[in-house]
């Protein structure tokens, strides 16, 4: 028998950025610093490899751009002119900002800004949560992703596990709906090649020819924000066809006659027209749909990021009920797994919530600017990079701008936000304080200790918040305030996994790893059954659930600007390491017909802004859509903002989420 001798400074830990994987992660820390990190196999989906971005963390984590000490503004707003000051003063600052924001206007007039960064569930909305709700601030709405796909999964199913992507193998049809593998998540794409030499035929929906949809027996490119249609003529064809499983309807349904229905102004002719698909290739999808079992889509959120998008994700969820692709290994869904862990959310933040205001995160420009009952006169950004990120993002640069706005930005690097800021705060990664992080994909929870030395002066979320509620006076004996109080009381109603994580530093959710819906793994409304048309979905889409709103192209704006995710960042993540500006692609014939040439400058804009990029032809785009990727930073182009400032700050028919692929756009040579 051999014996592996392990390296004592190597340790096992676990990604908890915004991606579905979860990678269970092998660290090599040499002197405190982080040198190298690769996979490893404790959560079997990440197979020993991760993604290049994660790969290249030592460059994060001691790069140029690290925060290594809190800082107070000294120049104007906006010049990156700071003073370095000690966290005693920097504490004390925050606490009398919070104090006077709260006697002269109310609590609500401090507003916490947040997403994930690379925080999980210790380090977000426990510590933070406490100390925001006792000062009586205004809440947020999280909505800028994942709101649309939320509340149409949650209105349909319930929060029902998803398959998992182990079971892909299963399937006889893979149909990749507005994800792409190759950028985000990437484990999947092994898993659908080895399903495809099995003999799993495979659909790609998205409006790029992605390096998956090469490789596909089909790919459908319709016009962005018009999935909805897409999905419709599918159902109404299968209804129309005799394709429809009326006997599951009947049984684990409420809505089926409802949605035939609404389906039925949508022809294959007329959903063509509105996509741009031929209406040829939507037949045989609907007929590889109809014909093949088990089949399984993995709906992504490239769909929802436009007005129709809740409803595109009802209607695409709603395809296996209808076409009866449940109740086997690899049939069914996945969207997001998030919903499978149980926790104890309030128990960690140990303060009730309280009815305060909700502030929706998509209008922060509009809210900086305009909301007046309080206006908001403290910004705490943390976990967030919202100047690159929210839509119409000059708004929310004007907003930042105002003199009466004291704004924190507390995180790991020197962001757009905390370029703006009046005191930035340095914060740890996810390998220098303790963590637990659970996937929305793989159905894996995981504990990580902290491996590595802080940077410079960094402290951990759970630190800083628990200090400033100190400062405040609103700490009281037993809020929990270690990583093992706040795992304890988050996992306080599983005892197994607790016992789980204890052991093996990893668990699974109640539902296992890998439930067969409608097996042993059923929706979560109060009947168990799907709820094809909820009520409450109904009511909250402006013109009822499933009903399709126009393009809003226009003569002068005609392109559909998109920005999906690339294997560079993780939203934002990143983004400083990305050192070359970011080109705008545009089809040659678009490109042709304004005589654009590779490699021009060019202007892109519309009524909301100006940005100039360079242009790179890509014949993998379809005609009428250009795309400026999601994450890049203001130094990626050359007008010193991104594609959000061309981003409208409308919202989506459901959850109020970001139409950032409603943003339409002319493009000229300068
Ligand atoms: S970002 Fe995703 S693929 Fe990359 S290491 Fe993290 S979980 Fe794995």
């Amino acid at each position: 028998m051999t014996t592996t001798l392990r390296d004592p400074d190597t340790f096992t830990s676990a990604c908890p950025l915004d991606c579905p994987d979860a990678c269970s992660l092998e660290v090599r820390v040499e002197e405190g610093r982080v040198v190298k990190v690769d996979g490893n196999r404790r959560n079997p989906l990440t197979d020993g490899y991760i993604c290049s971005k994660v790969r290249h963390l030592p460059e994060h984590l001691y790069g140029p751009d690290r925060i290594l000490h809190p800082a107070r503004r000294v120049g104007p707003k906006g010049s990156g002119e700071f003073e370095r000051i000690s966290w005693d003063e920097a504490l004390d600052l925050v606490a009398a900002k919070m104090r006077e924001a709260k006697e002269r206007h109310g609590g609500e007039a401090i507003l916490p800004f947040f997403y994930g960064g690379s925080n999980g569930l210790l380090t977000q909305e426990t510590t933070d949560a406490r100390l925001f709700y006792r000062l009586g601030a205004s809440r947020l709405a999280r909505t800028v992703c994942a709101a649309p796909t939320g509340r149409a999964a949650t209105g349909l199913y319930g929060k029902m596990a998803g398959v998992a992507f182990s079971d892909f193998p299963a399937a006889k049809l893979i149909v990749l709906w507005g994800a792409n593998p190759s950028a985000s998540g990437i484990h999947l794409v092994p898993i659908i090649q080895e399903a495809q030499r099995q003999g799993a035929r495979l659909v790609v929906i998205d409006p790029r020819r992605i390096n998956l949809a090469k490789k596909a027996d089909l790919h459908l490119a319709p016009r962005p924000g018009t999935d909805l249609p897409l999905a419709l003529a599918v159902i109404r064809w299968l209804f129309a066809e005799g394709k429809a499983d009326l006997d599951f309807l009947g049984d684990h349904a409420t809505g089926g006659d409802e949605l035939k229905r609404r389906a039925e102004p949508w022809t294959f002719a007329r959903a063509s027209e509105v996509t741009g698909v031929l209406a040829a290739d939507i037949e045989r999808f609907a007929y590889l749909y109809a014909e093949s079992s088990p089949a399984v889509v993995r709906c992504g959120w490239g769909l929802e990021r436009n007005r129709n998008g809740g409803s595109a994700v009802a209607a695409v969820l709603a395809l296996p009920a209808v076409g009866g692709k449940f109740g086997v290994r690899g049939g069914g869904y996945v969207l997001s797994n998030s919903g499978a862990f149980a926790f104890d959310r309030a128990g960690a933040a140990a303060e009730p919530e309280p009815r305060t205001r909700v502030i929706n995160m998509n209008r922060l420009g509009e809210v900086l600017l305009e909301r007046d009952d309080p206006p908001v006169t403290v910004l705490f950004s943390y976990n967030c990079n919202p100047l690159a990120t929210m839509p119409n993002q000059e708004k929310v640069r004007r907003g930042l701008a105002r003199e009466d706005l004291f704004t924190v930005a507390f995180d790991q690097v020197w962001t757009d936000t905390a370029m703006w800021a009046d005191l930035v705060l340095p914060a740890t990664h996810f390998l220098e304080h303790d963590e637990m992080s659970r996937g929305y994909g793989a159905l894996v929870l995981q504990r990580s200790p902290a491996v590595a030395t802080p940077a410079g002066e960094a402290r951990s979320n759970v630190e800083v918040f628990a200090e400033i509620g100190r400062r405040l006076g609103l700490s009281r004996p037993g809020d929990p305030e270690t990583a093992d109080d706040l795992a304890a009381a988050l996992l306080r109603r599983s005892e197994r996994m607790r016992t789980e994580l204890e052991r093996d530093g990893i668990a699974s959710p109640d539902c296992g790893p890998a439930p067969i819906q409608f097996g042993d793994s059923f929706p979560l409304t109060p009947d168990r059954k799907v709820h094809l048309v909820p009520e409450a979905l109904d009511r909250e889409a402006p013109y009822g659930l499933y009903a399709f709103q126009e393009d809003p192209g226009s003569e002068r704006y005609p392109l559909a600007l998109i920005s999906p995710a690339t294997s560079k960042t993780i939203s934002s993540t990143f983004g400083q390491l990305l050192r070359r500006k970011t080109p705008l692609e545009i089809h040659p014939a678009d490109a042709e017909g304004r005589g654009i040439a590779s490699g021009d400058a060019v202007r892109v804009w519309n009524e909301l802004g100006e940005v100039r990029v360079t242009v790179r032809l890509n014949p993998d785009l379809q005609a009428g859509v250009v795309l400026l990727p999601k994450g890049m930073w203001n130094r990626h182009t050359d007008s010193g903002n991104t594609g959000n400032a061309l981003a409208p700050d409308t919202y989506t028919d459901l959850g109020q989420g970001a139409c950032f692929n409603d943003a339409r756009v002319e493009v000229e040579k300068l």
